[in-house]
C-alpha cells in the first residue's frame, strides 16, 4: 500500500526512522557477551524484515549453541561478583538504566514500530512503561534478599532470599522491549546474571536495551544478549546447565517444547503463554464504557496481545446492538503507517504470522459464523489487516477457541450468568478475563468462579506493578510482578539457630534414645 506521509510529527518519525536505519541497523546486530559485541561463532546472520512491505531492515547474527556456551559461561563468571554487590548500588544502577531508557524513548519507539510494526503511539507508552519497570524494581532491590523470623521454642529461625544464579530470558515479537525489561529488570534486582535470547522476528530493541544497560553502568557479564532462532540458540540455552531458570513469554506450545528442553539440568522455568480471554458484557453494564473498552483490548497493539479481550461473550438482549455499535467502531479504526501518531493499527508483525490471521476469515466462513466488519487484508503489500468482528459464533468453534493474535474480535450470545460463566471458562487458557456489571454481588462470585489467572471488573488491562501477572491451564506457570518475580529468580534459605537449651537423642549412648517428632521430619 502506498503509506502517505502528512504531518509533521509522522515526516519527523520518519526522518528519524531513515536515519537510524543508517547509523544503527546498516551495520548489523550483534550478539554481547561478557561485555563485548561480538559476530556469531559461526559467523552466520539472518534476515529481519520491516513489516510495512517485508523489505529487508537488518541483518542479524545468529546464535547457535557455541554462542550461548559463551554467554552463559560470562553470565556464570559475572554472578559470582554481581551477587555481592549491595541492594543500594543494584537500585542505583537499575534506576541509571530507567533514565536512559526515558531519554532515548523515542528511538525506542521509532525502532520497535520499524521492527514490529506496532503503532508508535503504543509503542511510546511502552517504552515509558520499560522505564518505570526498572525503577519498581531498582527501589526493591535492597529489600529482595529479605526473608522472616519465625522463631520457636530453643531455636531461631530465620530465612533469607539468595539469587538463583545466571538465569536465561526468553521473549517474543508483540511488544519486545517492554516485555524484556519485564522479565530482566526484576533477575537484576534479585542478582542474577542474564542470558536473552530475544525473538527471531523483533531483534532490535533488545540490542538497544543490552547497549543502555552497558551505558549505565552495568558490570560486564550481568548482561548478555545471543540472536538467533527459537529451534536452536532458544535451544541450547534451555538446555544449558549453568543457567539455573527460564523465564519465557511466548506461546503454550513452545513452553512445552521448553519444560521438555529444560528437564535434564531441572531447569526451574517460569510461563507466560497464550490466552484467549473473554469479556463478559452484562446487560446492566455501563455499556458505553464497556464498548470503549473492548474494542480497545482487542484492537490495540494490533490485537498481538497476549491479554487481548478476543472473545466478547454479551447477554442476549443486548447483543445485536452491541456488536453493531463494535462493528462500527472496528470500522473506523485507522489502519495504516505505524509511524504515524494518528495510527491506530499497524501491520502484523511478519508474513507468516498475517497469513494465520488471514487464514481465519476463511476459517470463519466455513464454521458458518458471519463476519460482521473486516475479515480483509488493507493494501496489497505489507502485512495489514482490517479490524474484524466475527458475530453468530458458537464457543466450540476455532475461532472462538484458539488464539488468533490480532485485531479479531469474536462475539458469542449468552442468555444468563451461569451460561457466561461456563463459555468463559470453556476454553484451553486461562490468562485473563475482563467483567462488565454494575451488579456488585454477580461482579465478585462471578471474579471467583472465572478461571483466569487476572480478572478486571468494569476495566480493561490497566496494571500495577506489585499485583501478580500470570495465567492459570495452558496460560502459564508461575507470577510476574511486585515481589512475585523474586519467588522465581531467588532461592529461599532457612537458618535455624540453637539456643543451646534443646536436648539432643543420643544414639549409641546405651539408654533408649528419646527421639522428638521435630527430628525426624526431612
Ligand atoms: P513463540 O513461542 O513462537 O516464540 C517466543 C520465543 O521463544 C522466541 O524468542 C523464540 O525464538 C523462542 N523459541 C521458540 N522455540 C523455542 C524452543 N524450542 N526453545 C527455546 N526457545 C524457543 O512466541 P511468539 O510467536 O514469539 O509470541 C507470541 C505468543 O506469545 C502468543 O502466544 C502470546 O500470547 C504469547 N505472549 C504471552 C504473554 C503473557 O504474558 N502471557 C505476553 C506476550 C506474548
Amino acid at each position: 500500500m502506498t503509506i502517505p506521509t502528512q504531518s509533521p510529527a509522522t515526516q519527523q518519525n520518519h526522518d528519524l526512522a531513515a536515519q537510524l536505519r543508517d547509523s544503527r541497523l546498516k551495520p548489523g546486530l550483534k550478539h554481547f557477551i561478557g561485555g563485548q559485541w561480538v559476530a556469531g561463532q559461526a559467523g552466520r546472520t539472518f534476515d529481519a524484515h520491516s513489516p510495512v512491505d517485508n523489505s529487508l531492515l537488518v541483518q542479524v547474527a545468529e546464535g547457535d549453541a557455541g554462542d550461548i556456551n559463551r554467554a552463559a559461561q560470562a553470565a556464570h563468571d559475572a554472578f559470582q561478583t554481581w551477587r555481592e554487590v549491595g541492594g543500594a548500588e543494584r537500585r542505583k544502577i537499575l534506576h541509571r538504566i530507567a533514565d536512559l531508557i526515558e531519554k532515548r524513548s523515542q528511538e525506542i519507539a521509532v525502532l520497535e514500530s520499524l521492527d514490529t510494526g506496532q503503532a508508535i503511539r503504543f509503542m511510546k507508552s511502552a517504552a515509558a512503561r520499560g522505564a518505570e519497570n526498572f525503577r519498581f524494581y531498582a527501589d526493591r532491590a535492597p529489600a529482595a534478599g529479605d526473608g522472616q523470623s519465625l522463631p520457636t521454642t530453643g531455636f531461631l529461625n530465620y530465612s533469607l532470599r539468595q539469587p538463583i544464579g545466571p538465569v536465561g530470558v526468553i521473549t517474543p515479537w508483540n511488544t519486545p522491549f517492554m516485555l524484556s525489561t519485564w522479565k530482566i529488570a526484576p533477575a537484576l534486582a534479585a542478582g542474577c546474571t542474564v542470558v536473552h535470547k530475544p525473538a527471531e522476528w523483533s531483534p532490535v530493541s533488545a540490542t538497544l536495551l543490552a547497549e543502555i544497560m552497558d551505558e549505565a553502568g552495568l558490570p560486564k557479564g550481568v548482561h548478555n544478549l545471543v540472536h538467533g532462532f527459537g529451534e536452536t540458540a532458544g535451544k541450547s540455552l534451555t538446555e544449558h546447565p549453568l543457567i539455573k531458570a527460564v523465564a519465557f513469554v511466548g506461546e503454550t506450545t513452545t513452553g512445552s517444547h521448553i519444560m521438555r528442553q529444560g528437564a535434564d539440568t531441572l531447569k526451574r522455568v517460569h510461563f507466560e503463554l497464550g490466552g484467549k480471554n473473554p469479556v463478559v458484557v452484562f446487560d446492566d453494564a455501563d455499556l458505553d464504557k464497556a464498548l470503549d473498552a473492548v474494542v480497545f483490548m482487542i484492537y490495540s497493539l494490533n490485537g498481538e496481545r497476549c491479554t487481548s479481550s478476543s472473545r466478547v461473550l454479551i447477554q442476549q438482549g443486548i447483543y445485536d446492538e452491541f456488536t453493531k455499535r463494535i462493528a462500527a467502531r472496528a470500522a473506523n479504526i485507522r489502519v495504516g503507517d505505524p509511524l504515524d501518531p494518528d495510527t491506530e493499527v499497524g501491520p502484523l508483525v511478519h508474513p507468516r504470522h498475517f497469513q494465520k490471521v488471514m487464514s481465519y476469515f476463511d476459517k470463519a466462513r466455513e464454521e458458518g459464523a458471519t463476519i460482521a466488519e473486516g475479515g480483509v487484508r488493507v493494501g496489497d503489500t505489507g502485512n495489514f489487516v482490517r479490524p474484524t468482528l466475527f458475530t453468530g459464533a458458537r464457543n466450540d468453534m476455532a475461532i472462538a477457541q484458539e488464539e488468533i493474535f490480532g485485531p479479531v474480535l469474536t462475539a458469542i450470545p449468552f442468555q444468563d450468568e451461569a451460561e457466561a460463566l461456563r463459555l468463559a471458562n470453556d476454553v484451553a487458557y486461562g490468562l485473563a478475563g475482563y467483567l462488565w456489571t454494575n451488579d456488585l454481588t454477580r461482579a465478585h462470585r462471578f471474579a471467583h468462579g472465572l478461571e483466569a489467572g487476572m480478572i478486571w471488573v468494569n476495566s480493561e488491562n490497566v496494571r500495577h506493578l506489585p499485583t501478580p501477572f500470570g495465567g492459570v491451564k495452558n496460560s502459564g506457570i508461575g507470577r510476574d510482578g511486585g515481589d512475585y518475580s523474586f519467588e522465581f529468580y531467588m532461592e529461599t534459605k532457612n537458618i535455624a539457630i540453637s539456643l543451646g537449651t534443646h536436648k539432643t537423642a543420643r544414639l549409641g549412648a546405651g539408654a533408649p534414645p528419646a527421639v522428638t517428632a521435630k527430628e525426624v521430619e526431612g
